[in-house]
């Protein structure tokens, strides 16, 4: 395999990687406004209202699994940039080579283990 075409490979796992957290922003982020919506019908005081507290807990819930979806989105368009620019693959701490392995486990990885630890 020439390193050209694992190089596509690597985008083509990208690409699909983005596009489900793309997927999953959207879906939270309407689940969020569901949520929203749903405590705008009900008391707001989550102190006194078990419901209103229920609903607070759960639009944080929400709120966390979006913000890691969100930053997780970053991470690969991050990993995108440097398969463009050619940097793909080297820890962006030491500049050491990302074993394959790592790589084909964590796509959008940009550091080595050493760095990640
Ligand atoms: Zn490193």
């Amino acid at each position: 395999m020439t390193s050209y075409a694992r190089s596509d490979d690597r985008r083509s796992k990208l690409h699909a990687l983005r596009a489900a957290a793309v997927r999953r922003a959207t879906s939270l982020g309407s689940t969020f406004d569901g949520i929203v919506e749903a405590s705008n019908d009900v008391a707001t005081d989550d102190e006194h209202d078990p419901e209103g507290h229920t609903i607070a807990w759960e639009r944080q819930q929400v709120a966390a699994l979006l913000d890691e979806t969100r930053v997780r989105l970053a991470a690969i368009e991050g990993a995108e940039r440097r398969l463009l620019d050619g940097t793909y693959g080297r820890c962006t701490d030491c500049g050491a080579e990302i074993s394959a392995q790592r790589l084909d486990a964590l796509p959008a990885t940009p550091t080595c283990v050493a760095c990640a630890g």
